[in-house]
């Protein structure tokens, strides 16, 4: 299938993200982009070039305000002098505009960009650079052309997205996420052809970002399987069986939630439970995550690169036009792989 793949990923370069306190080497990196694409080229796909979009075609999915902060945060954060003093070339926050502070007074922005930074932001471990947001931008034309190809006949097209996307929320970023890329591409089906998109999250960590943009909505069906929050896994504060969805969008929003150590056996299952969530939908997006394989050191599940492509498998056999939107997946030596083998395994199914 076309995979849409922009050199500007390379444009977000994290050199160190603040987790507890302490400054770590991030994970989320551009040699990800470029193991994908090599895999891909190895494989014999045709590499598209992302077609700009809109900010319209960003505030389906995104609040005006903090895109504008998102793009202007580093500029800001430069010349408010933080590279020199205290040294930090990033943009990190360290106090969090909490809604208990304010009780029933208005939220008003901070002057200072130290306690700006905090106004979207939900943790401390996605530092904008000076490039954040013109990456996170053509990863969102990625999923936006990808999803404009499936509504002009494609039957399937992955979207290499980097940096991912499931984490974002209308107005928030973190957990490497900024702008939420399988939410812009079902909000694209969406306004297309599709009156109803079912997104199937197969990253290992629960995509709170796309279950809330979605979570009070009967057109569009968030069904994800992850590690156990309860276990002590990001993102914490939701991903649980019994957020079922609420309003119109009651049983709209299915979780299936899994203990550390779970492999194929639990894991395969689960994404068939998935399948059926989703199935009776007009298109589809999967977030395509490979961070629940035994070898990635970002969870503890133990997915094997045969239960991705059984994964791949299943999903095609839902017969739907599908946009796959890149997510997690961080062992650079089995990264290429798990995306190609799933992806095959997908077509295969699916047939030409
Ligand atoms: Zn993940």
């Amino acid at each position: 299938m076309p995979a849409v793949w922009s050199e500007s990923h390379r444009l977000h370069d994290p050199h160190g993200e603040v987790w507890v306190g302490v400054t770590i080497p991030p994970d989320e990196v551009p040699a990800r982009g470029e193991v994908i694409r090599a895999a891909l080229v190895t494989a014999g796909a045709r590499i598209v070039e992302p077609t700009p979009h809109s900010r319209g075609d960003l505030t389906t999915v995104h609040d005006p305000d903090f895109l504008d902060h998102l793009a202007s945060a580093h500029g800001r954060w430069v010349a408010a002098g933080y590279p020199n003093n205290p040294g930090q070339d990033q943009v990190v926050p360290y106090v969090f505009p909490l809604p208990q502070i304010f009780g029933s007074l208005p939220r008003r922005l901070p002057v200072a960009e130290s306690a700006r930074a905090g106004w979207y932001a939900m943790d401390t471990t996605t530092p904008v650079g000076p490039g954040t947001y013109a990456a996170a931008v053509a990863a969102a034309d990625c999923a936006l052309t990808a999803a404009d190809m499936v509504l002009a006949g494609e039957r399937a097209v992955y979207a290499v997205c980097r940096p991912p996307g499931h984490h974002a929320g209308r107005d928030f970023y973190g957990g490497a996420c900024f702008l939420n890329n399988a939410a812009l591409a079902a909000e694209q089906l969406r306004r297309g052809s599709a009156a109803r998109v079912g997104i199937v999250d197969l990253d290992a960590h629960h995509g709170n970002g796309t279950q809330m943009l979605f979570y009070e909505r009967s057109d569009v069906v968030y069904a994800s399987v992850h590690i156990d929050p309860d276990a002590g896994w990001f993102p914490h504060f939701v991903g649980r069986a019994d957020e079922t969805g609420a309003g119109p969008g009651q049983g709209a929003n299915r979780n299936e939630s899994l203990p550390e150590g779970a492999g194929d056996a639990e894991w395969v299952p689960a994404v068939g439970r998935l399948c059926a969530a989703v199935a009776g939908c007009d298109a589809l997006v999967v977030s395509l995550g490979v961070d629940g394989h035994v070898d990635d050191p970002e969870s503890p599940l133990r997915v094997s690169a045969a239960g991705y492509a059984e994964a791949g498998r299943r999903i095609g056999a839902l017969g739907l036009p599908t946009v796959f939107v890149q997510e997690g997946g961080y062992e650079l030596s089995t990264l290429g792989g798990l995306v190609v083998g799933t992806l095959a395994a997908f077509e295969e199914e699916m047939g030409p």
